[in-house]
């Protein structure tokens, strides 16, 4: 099993401990809009209030909501009781899909840097996972997240007779890569051609930039009937500790997962599902409009990514701008070259969980090592990286300016 899992608990715990300036964990420090936390408190104490047990695979206003806001971005009619199962946050939606779909020695290919959960999913699911890491494309300068690329030879090399199925996060944490259309289709053509299912994990859906346009491969032709995608309420509408999620797909393949979810939490927190079943409402109505928060969140983010850039860029640090998504990771080997972290319990540790550590300590700012996200046969390859959260108020992104300039 992987040692990595203990990323989130252990640097919090430190974030914690020294107080540090958070750019850590993948949290908005801001309230959700005020139509969703209206929403809630009206499901707890308006007429009639949720406070008892709903329909085990999701509060029926939630998966009507759901499927009628989903059936016009696919471009297929959604059934909202057979094609939708809703969870206790996208993290169970993963994990009913790895245990109810993966069985002893699938094989399952993940796409690296990638949401460090996945791997020891399969691992309890019985599988192996195989690993296909995003490459920065060679000979240019690696100044955007799309310049990360897949290859489709090595991606097509990894597949095996015991391959089950893909998994590709877009936009992607912690890259912040957006899978282009044309990526998109390479893989739909690979699981097509191999029989393969895949989890497609678009918990940052709407938060994409510069025109960058996030499209579901379960909107490709001959994928519907084999991708579960992952969705999250907590992400959607900046309400982490809700934990509401869900998968949505073919109805043959959620039944197995719905079995799963069924006989482990059998439901989640009444209340929150109805309010994201409210939020979801608005929205559908408000599509496309300057009104939906869909719009406004990512137009809010795009400028405290421009403010997280510049202040990395003000300390000679190279961001690599991402497509969407609400992190940035940038390269520390020059600045990390100067730094002597005295702390030798950390010395058989890889370079930027060490360089992480010693930031919250002695500079009292929280960043996430980006090997973390790779496979322990990759991740020292990628261990001059770490990630930026900027999901945060400005007032955090200016305190945490301070400090870099300070120690610049
Ligand atoms: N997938 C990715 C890529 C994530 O970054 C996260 C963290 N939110 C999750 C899944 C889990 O989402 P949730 O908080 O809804 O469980
Ligand atoms: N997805 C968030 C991040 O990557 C939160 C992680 C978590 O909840 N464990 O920071």
């Amino acid at each position: 099993m992987c040692i990595l899992d203990l990323i989130w608990i252990n640097l919090s715990m430190l974030a914690a401990e020294y107080k540090a300036v958070n750019l850590g964990q993948g949290f908005p420090d801001f309230s959700p809009p005020q139509f969703i936390t209206e929403a809630f408190c009206k499901a707890v104490s308006g007429g009639p209030p949720m406070h008892q047990y709903t329909r085990a695979f999701g509060h029926p206003a939630l998966v009507q909501s759901l499927a009628k806001f989903f059936s016009r971005i696919v471009g297929h009619d959604i059934d909202p009781f057979e094609d939708i199962l809703v969870t206790v946050g996208a993290y169970q939606a993963l994990f009913c899909a790895f245990q109810a779909l993966i069985d002893e020695g699938d094989e399952v290919i993940i796409v690296e840097p990638f949401f460090d959960c996945y791997q020891p999913m399969v691992v309890m699911a019985g599988g192996k996972a195989v690993y296909v890491p995003l490459r920065p494309k060679e000979g240019t300068a690696v100044l955007s997240s799309g310049d990360w690329v897949l290859s489709a030879e090595e991606l097509a090399s990894k597949i095996t007779p015991h391959t089950k199925a893909i998994v590709i996060n877009t936009p992607n944490n912690p890259l912040g890569k957006v899978y282009k259309r044309e990526e998109l289709q390479m893989i739909a053509d690979l699981c097509i051609k191999h029989d393969l299912l895949c989890f497609s994990d678009e918990v940052y859906e709407w938060l994409t930039y510069d025109g960058a346009k996030h499209v579901k491969i379960a909107s490709l032709p001959g994928m519907w009937e084999r991708t579960v995608t992952i969705g999250s309420g907590g992400k959607t509408f900046s309400a982490t500790g809700w934990k509401v999620g869900w998968a949505m797909g073919s109805g043959h393949i959620l039944k197995y997962m719905k079995t799963i979810h069924q006989n482990s939490i059998y439901h989640c927190a009444t209340a929150a599902q109805e309010a994201v079943a409210q939020g979801f409402e608005r929205e559908h109505e408000l599509f496309g409009t300057p009104q939906s928060y869909f719009q406004q969140l990512p137009a809010m983010l795009h400028h405290r990514r421009e403010k997280l850039a510049s202040s990395l860029k003000g300390v000679g640090l190279q961001p690599i701008m991402p497509e969407g998504g609400y992190f940035m990771i940038t390269d520390i080997s020059s600045i990390g070259e100067s730094v002597d972290f005295k702390d030798s319990d950390t010395k058989d540790e890889n370079y930027d969980f060490r360089f992480v550590k010693w930031l919250i300590k002695e500079k009292g700012l929280a960043t996430i090592p980006v090997s973390a996200f790779y496979s322990p046969e990759h991740s020292k390859e990628f261990d001059k990286y770490i990630r930026f959260c900027f999901v945060k108020e400005n007032s955090t992104l200016d305190a945490a300016e301070e400090i870099l300039k300070k120690w610049s």
